[in-house]
């Protein structure tokens, strides 16, 4: 592809292209998988980087009604952009001074200690009604939710009688993503647990690696977020669609003898003639500098080796693969796609999909199909 056959939209040299339909798609194979509980939609740090409110109303439009954001604010900007039909959840809690604020905008604050509890009770007794909540249970992570020793606590308050509707119980996984891990069974047997001492409320547990674990994780609603954006390992055994695709546009093309260094601290000495292409998208565009001399970009389904460091702004790859011409001036290389997968980037950087995702930068033009 060249990049007069985008047109060079706003000036860009990166372009970000987001499937909607394959994210909505994704929601429903991921629904379907959680059972008749279906899943809620995890949305925080902007829907993994690919836009909130974009997100949100096309898994709104496919029937999810839960939406899960990490902060306050995050809740407070998607609000006006859904339904008020559709429940926004603050998973990162109720903080001192929000409380007012959560209950008039309609949003719903995930409840981790006994002191958020009282925070909110009391809110719900001055504004004179029932206020919703979903309450977090600490499982074995140490991060989030009320820790096994404030259960009885919460347990005592909520059967002298609470003006707090619950919606689910919660807990999350920590070790999701590796099948065999033991820890996966012991949070299982926490919430069953938990289950118990709390009787006659939903749950909601398994994240997008828990709908991989098998049917037990599969209770109440699932909250996925990554694999709704296709970050999904490849050996899964799912029906998950690639949602992003990366297509980074050449600046510049040279051909240089051997013995010739390529980039910052001259790491990368080519060893025979090479033909080489310089590329528009750098760390600060999201491709993490791990990636120095490693892993590759696309270009008609050809491996173009990253050579060299990864700068700022840029990155220097081998084009001496295809014959020569075929790469020029606006080529657009594929740096995320069909051959070159948002898990392949992360693991060639040593992350997850999760970082590449979130921190893919404002500087690609954006295109939504
Ligand atoms: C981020 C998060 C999720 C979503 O996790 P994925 O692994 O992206 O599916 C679910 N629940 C909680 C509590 C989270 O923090």
């Amino acid at each position: 592809m060249h990049i007069d056959d985008v047109g060079c939209v706003d000036g860009a040299t990166g372009y970000l292209t987001i499937d909607l339909g394959a994210l909505g798609r994704n929601y429903l194979a991921l629904s379907h998988r959680a059972g008749p509980n279906g899943a809620a939609a995890v949305v925080k740090a902007d829907a993994y980087g690919l836009g909130a409110e974009r997100v949100a109303k096309t898994v709104y439009e496919r029937g999810c009604r839960h939406f899960f954001v990490a902060q306050f604010m995050e809740a407070a900007k998607l609000r006006p952009a859904l339904p008020q039909d559709a429940s926004i959840l603050v998973l990162n809690g109720l903080q001192p001074g929000n409380e007012d604020i959560c209950a008039y905008e309609n949003i719903v604050p995930v409840i981790n200690s006994m002191e958020q509890w009282r925070n909110w009770s009391r809110t719900a007794r001055e504004l004179g009604r029932r206020l919703p909540a979903a309450l977090q249970f600490d499982t074995g992570m140490s991060r989030l939710g009320f820790p096994p020793e404030e259960r009885p606590q919460l347990a005592a308050e909520i059967a002298r009688g609470t003006d707090i509707d619950i919606l689910f119980l919660m807990s999350h996984l920590a070790s999701a993503d590796k099948a065999e891990s033991i820890q996966n069974w012991e949070q299982l047997e926490e919430l069953r647990a938990i289950a118990e001492e709390f009787p006659g409320h939903k749950l909601s547990f398994a994240n997008s690696g828990g709908l991989f674990l098998g049917n037990p994780y599969r209770v109440g609603l699932a909250r996925p977020g990554v694999a709704l954006y296709g970050g999904v390992p490849s050996d899964y055994p799912s029906s998950i669609e690639a949602v992003v695709r990366l297509d980074v546009a050449v600046i510049q093309t040279r051909t240089v003898p051997a013995g010739t260094k390529v980039g910052y601290g001259g790491v990368h000495v080519t060893h025979k003639e090479t033909r080489l292409a310089t590329i528009a998208a750098g760390y600060a565009d999201g491709l993490p500098r791990s990636l120095s001399d490693r892993g590759a970009v696309f270009f008609d389904g050809v491996r173009l080796p990253v050579v060299g460091r990864v700068s700022m702004d840029s990155i220097t790859i081998d084009i001496s693969a295809l014959p020569d011409g075929t790469i020029r001036l606006g080529s657009l290389v594929e740096v995320i796609g069909p051959n070159r997968t948002l898990e392949d980037v992360a693991s060639e950087a040593g992350t997850i999909s999760y970082e590449i995702l979130t921190g893919l930068g404002h500087r690609y033009h954006r295109q939504y199909r």
